[in-house]
């Protein structure tokens, strides 16, 4: 609990209007997208990293945690107040300071919103593709924190691709600013990259130096819809060694269509068993051989409907229900465990076989969507919280999902970060070596650990 005293202190640092303790403020700022609930004991509202970092100076002093926080989306629970303090909201620094388009560069603030900032450089015939399916709220901060990826990734990368340096403030209360506003840069280590993925925890992102690339002239939309899943995981595999690199490949299991289904007409057959939206971007000639090349694919593995989407119009709907999975799942039931394991492309078809035994052994639900084509995979655990003994069946599910993720060479999050949510299982893939110097590094930033304390480790570095 704050002493009266570090809030008036707090308020006269971000000004009276841009402070608030009161319960209904505190209640909106104890959850994000992991259903969990934490209340802070005050929430601010900074104006720049000259406010965040008298802030932090206060925070070391009076010896309370500081969380950063963007639109609240994320699904690992980065944002949580686990032990009380400040939430300090990033939604004022809102600002694109520059496109620069003889560059090819862009600098913003870590309040602007991913979907709003793709707008105003595609205006400009630029393309920024980091992509999240909650770009339309999610922040450029939370972004980078998280190193948030989406269906562009496979062509385009992450967020980490596109961030050349930033300006950010440490725990402790110093601005400083990493990397370079050029397309190259290798002087000293490489800061921009241990702070991007960081989730919050060794310093609070005021600033963003981004790198843009040209947008592509057209893109094309295909859906592919099949009768067993192995199918579609085995058309996945075929097209990536076609060696056509799809700008999207995503991959529907039975379960998420039924629960788009739910909200939104697709006039599916009703054998449909699995989908894959597939979409190709460059110049016009190219982008339909190589949708030609992609048809003949998914019909010879088994696809018994491709549809080509005729107009973007069309193309949008298509999009627009791969985007509807996550939500319509949280209204279909809010208690879900929501993992996003990443394996090799070419063991997806294993590890989707793999969930459907642990599946049908435990007798769960269990919806699996996602990024197939570069392997990252959604793996969503409905449990029906009346149901006793439902959430143990659950974890022990989870536990046995990551034992075969990482036998398939692969990793436990793609995208959405350990926070709280993986932290327990952070040591089944790092090696305690690894995870010690993690922690030194959190020392070294963080001394007092001020900074989102409890997050990625388990209790205190
Ligand atoms: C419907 C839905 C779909 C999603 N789809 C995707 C997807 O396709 N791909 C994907 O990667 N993620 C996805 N996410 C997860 C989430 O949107 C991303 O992790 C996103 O990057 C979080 O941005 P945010 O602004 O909401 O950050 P928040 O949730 O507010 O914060 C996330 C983390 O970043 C830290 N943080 C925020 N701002 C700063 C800052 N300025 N400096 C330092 N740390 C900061 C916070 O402390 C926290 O640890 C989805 C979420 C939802 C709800």
């Amino acid at each position: 609990m704050l002493k009266k005293k570090v809030i008036s202190k707090l308020a006269k640092i971000v000004g009276q209007d841009n402070i608030s303790t009161s319960q209904e403020d505190l209640v909106c700022y104890s959850y994000d997208a992991v259903n969990k609930k934490f209340l802070p004991d005050a929430v601010i509202f900074p104006a720049d990293s000259g406010e965040i970092s008298a802030v932090l100076k206060l925070a070391n002093k009076e010896q309370f945690p500081v969380i950063p926080r963007g639109a609240g989306t994320g699904f690992s629970g980065g944002t949580l107040p686990i032990w009380g303090g400040v939430v300090l909201v990033t939604s004022r620094l809102n600002q694109i300071i520059e496109i620069d388009t003889d560059n090819l560069t862009a600098v913003v603030e870590p309040g602007v919103v991913c979907g709003e900032f793709q707008k105003e450089v595609e205006k400009e015939g630029l393309y920024y593709p980091p992509d999240p399916a909650s770009l339309a709220f999610s922040t450029l901060g939370g972004n980078v924190a998280e190193c948030a990826g989406g269906p562009h990734a496979l062509k385009y990368g992450v967020t980490r691709d596109y961030v050349t340096g930033l300006e950010a403030v440490l725990p402790t209360g110093e601005i400083f600013t990493t990397g370079v506003k050029t397309m190259k840069g290798v002087v000293g280590y490489d800061l921009t990259r241990l702070i991007v993925g960081s989730e919050g925890t060794l310093a609070i992102v005021t600033r963003i130096y981004l790198r843009l690339i040209p947008k592509p002239e057209t893109t094309l939309t295909i859906m592919a819809i099949f009768k067993n899943i192995e199918a579609a995981t085995r058309t996945v595999a075929s097209i990536i060694k076609g060696k056509t690199v799809p700008s999207k490949l995503e991959f529907m299991d039975q379960e998420s269509i039924k629960c788009v289904e739910t909200y939104h007409n697709l006039n599916l057959p009703s054998d449909t068993k699995a989908l894959l939206l597939i979409e190709l971007d460059g110049d016009l000639i190219t982008v339909e051989r190589q949708a030609d090349s992609v048809e003949e694919i998914c019909r010879e593995q088994g696809s018994f409907r491709v549809d080509r989407a005729r107009n973007s119009q069309e193309a949008e709907s298509l999009w627009e229900v791969r985007q509807a999975i996550s939500p319509s799942l949280a209204q279909l039931n809010p208690t879900k465990i929501n993992e996003d394991i990443v394996v090799p492309r070419s063991k997806i078809p294993y590890i989707i076989n793999q969930i459907e035994k642990i599946k049908n052994n435990y007798q769960l639900q269990i919806v699996s969507f996602g990024h197939a084509g570069d392997g990252n995979i959604h793996v969503n655990i409905m449990i029906d919280d009346k149901i006793p003994g439902e959430k143990e069946k659950a974890d022990k599910a989870t536990k046995e999902i990551f034992q075969e993720v990482l036998e398939a060479g692969g990793t436990l999050s793609g995208e959405h970060g350990i926070g709280i949510t993986k932290a327990s299982y952070l040591a089944m893939e790092l090696p305690e070596k690894e995870i010690e110097l993690m922690k030194k590094i959190k020392r070294v930033f963080d001394p007092n650990e001020i900074l989102n304390p409890g997050k990625i480790f388990y209790g205190k570095v």
